[in-house]
């Protein structure tokens, strides 16, 4: 469903920071986070061609998921895109943009709920003290988790598995304490739903043949066609 700009975490050589985008229609992409290396990834596959509106979603403040959203703003001011920018704490949101050095009030910054292309809505997730979200999202008819970084997985998400088509979650190979390990994973799902678990943000040397074998999927960064 969602493609990956990057799949890994902050220190890691192949697999790029955690990023995803969808194609809305056909003048219009939604991103989610930018963290260091999204920008030359997005440079790198043209990804904005055609594009005329914009809507980044963002899950939390760790570099490895903003750390390149000054660069894009630039760009996508450059490229006179509509820009939306979606995050619960606009105040904040507004601070750090201008902080990039960017006049944020020629951004559209709002909350999950005013989004108006599709429906979404933020999951308060625990993740280092920090003001962090997960999304439920319904994008084509089809419902959507996204986790972002945490070491929880909300009971709302949990409670209702069955009705979510796909679920993007954080995962660690060990127990670490930011975030979700295999191990914890493993106790929170029950085998049925496993395969609508797509892992994501693992260092390079994750063993993904431990996710595969418990019956989870795992996402691999897109291919530059
Ligand atoms: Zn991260
Ligand atoms: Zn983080």
């Amino acid at each position: 469903m969602l493609k990956f700009l990057g799949v890994g975490g902050a220190f890691t050589k192949e697999n790029g920071n955690t990023s995803a985008y969808y194609y809305v229609d056909s003048k219009s992409i939604l991103l989610i986070d930018v963290g260091e290396s999204i920008f030359n990834e997005v440079l790198n596959r043209n990804l904005l061609d055609n594009i005329e509106n914009i809507c980044i979603l963002i899950t939390h403040f760790h570099s490895d998921h903003i750390g390149s959203l000054g660069s894009l703003l630039f760009y996508c001011d450059y490229l006179n895109l509509s820009t939306k920018i979606v995050f619960p704490n606009v105040e904040i949101m507004k601070t750090i943009i201008n902080l990039f050095g960017l006049d944020s009030s020629i951004f559209n910054i709002i909350q999950p709920k005013d989004v108006k292309e599709f429906k979404v809505r933020e999951l308060r997730q625990v993740h280092d003290q920090m003001e962090a979200y997960g999304y439920l999202l319904k994008l084509d008819g089809k419902t959507v988790y996204y986790s972002g970084d945490t070491k929880i997985i909300p009971t709302e998400i949990l409670e209702h598995l069955n009705a979510i088509d796909y679920v993007y979650q954080d995962v660690r190979d060990s127990d670490y304490p930011h975030h979700l390990s295999v191990s914890e994973l493993e106790q929170l799902i029950p085998f049925q739903y496993r395969d609508k678990i797509n892992c994501m943000h693992y260092p390079d040397n994750t063993n993904l043949n431990k996710i595969k074998k418990l019956g989870f999927k795992y996402v691999r960064k897109e291919e530059i066609k």
